[in-house]
């Protein structure tokens, strides 16, 4: 691994490159782009090359800094995440103040990588921005986020932002037909992985994946006639493929999607493209107000889930609803 390996992201490799090069290094940054986009990989390349006792642009791969961040045991490198499927909580900025008030053990700098940085809870944002407003010298912090509006603005002013690009379809399919995916499969996953590698390549190491697919667009296009034991039926099956992390919500909203667009004649954009017949059969039952109300319900859907509504319960609802726009 090295910065060559981060894909798609030239802009970000090149101002953190041209940083190392200078030595001008800041104590705090800010990586934000969608789910999957390879701030993490950034972040760790950018430690490694922190780090690394060979190269100072790059990462070598070779010395002991590069390997114990490669195995996660280098003592001046540390990972945040959330905790409880969660937040950030206080203890754990707490437990990283701790730590970076003992200087470097290995290296010349102690590094922190934070990532979903966008949910801590405010009393743990409240505690970062004192490390941030006066860090030791040997501190980098680099805290990941999807969403800029869900920082406080005082940690934000005082991290350098990095933003990263969400990835063409294009590059996301090479990247997929590199690793030896067919291209059947690589062109449908890199049209379903919404600019994010990260889950592309999730998706590409899922055996069933297609045949996943599948059954959710059938169960889809029988929806409208569906009877209600059948519907209950299916309820458990979808919550235990959200369980799994696979990508439902994604794949139903881009179905219905599909329909207004295939309605509008741009079959260029479709995401599945290979149910093109089948679209067709459902034009005629949806009209574009139901399609964009069913969007509507499908994200708000998503939302409760996230929020820990029961899965199956908002489900059911889900569907029901989905079922009786069934009006033309
Ligand atoms: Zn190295």
């Amino acid at each position: 691994m090295s910065f060559k390996d981060v894909i798609g992201q030239d802009a970000a490799v090149r101002i953190l490159q041209d940083e190392l090069a200078t030595g001008r290094v800041n104590h705090a940054y800010l990586f934000l782009g969608k789910e999957g986009v390879g701030k993490k990989t950034l972040a760790f390349q950018f430690t490694k090359s922190l780090n690394c006792q060979e190269s100072r642009l790059d990462s070598c791969e070779g010395c002991l800094a590069c390997r114990k961040i490669n195995h996660a045991n280098h003592p001046d490198v540390k990972l945040l995440t959330i905790e409880d499927g969660n937040t950030i909580k206080i203890e754990q900025i707490r437990e990283l103040q701790r730590d970076l008030a003992y200087k470097p053990y290995e290296s010349s700098r102690k590094v922190y990588i934070i990532d979903r940085a966008d949910r801590m809870t405010p009393e743990a944002a409240n505690s970062l921005l004192k490390t941030l407003e006066d860090p030791p010298e040997y501190a980098v912090i680099i805290l990941l986020a999807e969403e800029l509006n869900k920082l406080l603005p005082t940690v934000i002013s005082r991290c350098q932002q990095i933003h990263l690009n969400t990835l063409t379809r294009e590059e996301i399919k090479e990247r997929l037909l590199e690793s030896g995916i067919e291209e059947e499969q690589a062109n449908l996953i890199s049209r379903l992985a919404d600019g994010s590698l990260g889950r592309a390549l999730e998706l590409s190491e899922d055996a069933e994946f297609m045949d996943t697919r599948s059954s959710i667009l059938e169960l889809l296009i029988s929806l409208p006639e569906i009877n209600t034991i059948e519907l209950f039926n299916q309820v458990d099956r979808l919550v235990s493929l959200i369980e799994k992390g696979f990508p439902l919500f994604d794949l139903i909203l881009s179905w219905y999607r599909d329909i207004i667009i295939y309605n509008q004649g741009n079959c260029e954009q479709l995401v599945n493209y290979d149910y093109l017949e089948r679209m067709k059969s459902q034009q005629d039952i949806y009209t574009i107000e139901d399609l964009v109300a069913i969007i509507t319900l499908i994200n708000n859907t998503k939302g409760y889930i996230d929020l820990n509504v029961k899965k199956d319960l908002a489900l059911q609802v889900m569907l029901f609803k989905i079922r009786a726009k069934r009006c033309k």
